[in-house]
C-alpha cells in the first residue's frame, strides 16, 4: 500500500524542500520506491536541490490545460444567464452586446456553459501551465513537478492535474511513498496537496513568523481534519523555540524533531547535492536521521 507524506508550512523559506527532498532521497536509498512530487507550482525547485535539470531529453514534459468557455453568436441570445451564473465574474458582457470571457478569471467551471439555455457555450481550452517527469531522478526515485504560466491564478488546478497524472504512474510503478512539498501559505492548492496524505509533516523555524504561519497552517489543518508532526528547522537559528514548543502542545502537536542550523547543509545547498548522500558526518544529518526513522517508525505502525 502506498503512503502519502506531504510536508508543507505556512511560510516560505523554512526549509520544507529541503526537507522533502532529502526524506525522499533517503526512503529511495533504503530500498523505498518513491515518487516525489513538487506541488509548489508556482516556484518549483525541488529539481535544483535534487541536483536535477527539467530540460533534459529524458524529462517528459507535457502541457497542462484548463476548459474555457467559447461562445457562438449565431446560437446567442444575449439574455446574460451565463454572466450572472460566473461566480468569478469571469464573463463580460455589455447590453445588447455578446458575451466574452476574461481568461484569467475564469476557473474552468464550466458552469456557464450547463446554464446557458440556448446551447451557445462550447468547449475550448487553455493552457496554464506544464507537468515535468523525470523516471529514475535517483535509483528509486521518480520526480514529478508541476508548473503554474507567470500570471495565472489558478494553482489548485495544476496540482490537480498532478495528482490526477501520479494515480495513473501509481497503477504501473507499485510506490512505497510518495512524497508531496507543497507550496507556502494555506490557500487551496495547499488544501488539496494534504487532504488526502497519511501523513502531515509542517516545517517552521523558531521566529515569530515562523510561529504565526504554523498557526495558519495547523487551522488549515483542522479544517481539512488533518493533523501535523512538526519540524522545528534551523532550530538554534535564535532564543525563540518556547513560543514553537508551547504552541505545538497546545495544537496537540508533536514536535519530531529539531535540525540545527549547519555550515555542510549551506555548502551542500549551495552545490545542489541532498544533504542525505553527503558522507560526512556533520550535527543536522543526524538530527535529520533522528526524525527520518521517526517518521518511517511511526507511519509504518499507523497503516
Ligand atoms: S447564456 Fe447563452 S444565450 Fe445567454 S448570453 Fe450566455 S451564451 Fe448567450
Ligand atoms: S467556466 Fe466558470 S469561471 Fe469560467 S466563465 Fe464559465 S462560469 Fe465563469
Amino acid at each position: 500500500m502506498t503512503k502519502t507524506i506531504a510536508i508543507t508550512g505556512g511560510k516560505g523559506g523554512t526549509g520544507k524542500t529541503l526537507i522533502a527532498t532529502n526524506l525522499a532521497i533517503n526512503l529511495a536509498n533504503n530500498g523505498y520506491k518513491t515518487l516525489f512530487i513538487d506541488c509548489d507550482v508556482e516556484n518549483p525547485n525541488s529539481n535544483i536541490l535534487l541536483g536535477k535539470s527539467l530540460t533534459t531529453p529524458d524529462v517528459e514534459k507535457e502541457s497542462i490545460a484548463i476548459y474555457k468557455p467559447s461562445f457562438l453568436q449565431e446560437s446567442c441570445t444575449k439574455c446574460g444567464i451565463c454572466r450572472s451564473a460566473c461566480y468569478r465574474h469571469a464573463i463580460l458582457q455589455f447590453p445588447d452586446h455578446f458575451p466574452s470571457v476574461l481568461e484569467h478569471m475564469c476557473s474552468g467551471c464550466k458552469t456557464c456553459q450547463k446554464v446557458c439555455p440556448n446551447g451557445a457555450i462550447i468547449t475550448d481550452s487553455r493552457i496554464i501551465g506544464s507537468q515535468y517527469f523525470l523516471k529514475q531522478a535517483y535509483s528509486n526515485l521518480d520526480l514529478l513537478v508541476g508548473e503554474l504560466n507567470p500570471s495565472e491564478a489558478i494553482s489548485v488546478k495544476i496540482v490537480e492535474a498532478l495528482f490526477h497524472y501520479s494515480e495513473k504512474l501509481s497503477e504501473k510503478a507499485n510506490y512505497d511513498f510518495i512524497i508531496i512539498d507543497t507550496a507556502p501559505g494555506a490557500h487551496c492548492d495547499v488544501e488539496k496537496s494534504i487532504s488526502d496524505a497519511d501523513l502531515v509533516i509542517a516545517v517552521t523555524e523558531p521566529t515569530p513568523f515562523g510561529e504565526h504561519d504554523l498557526n495558519r497552517i495547523l487551522d488549515l489543518l483542522d479544517v481539512v481534519g488533518q493533523k501535523a508532526d512538526i519540524i522545528l528547522n534551523r532550530s538554534n537559528l535564535t532564543h525563540y523555540q518556547e513560543p514553537l514548543r508551547s504552541l505545538a502542545k497546545t495544537r496537540n502537536c508533536n514536535i519530531i524533531g529539531e535540525i540545527p542550523v549547519d555550515s555542510v547543509v549551506i555548502e551542500d545547498y549551495a552545490k545542489g547535492l541532498p544533504f542525505v548522500l553527503d558522507t560526512r558526518n556533520f550535527p543536522a544529518k543526524s538530527a535529520f536521521n533522528l526524525i527520518y526513522s521517526k517518521i518511517l517508525e511511526g507511519i509504518t505502525m499507523e497503516l
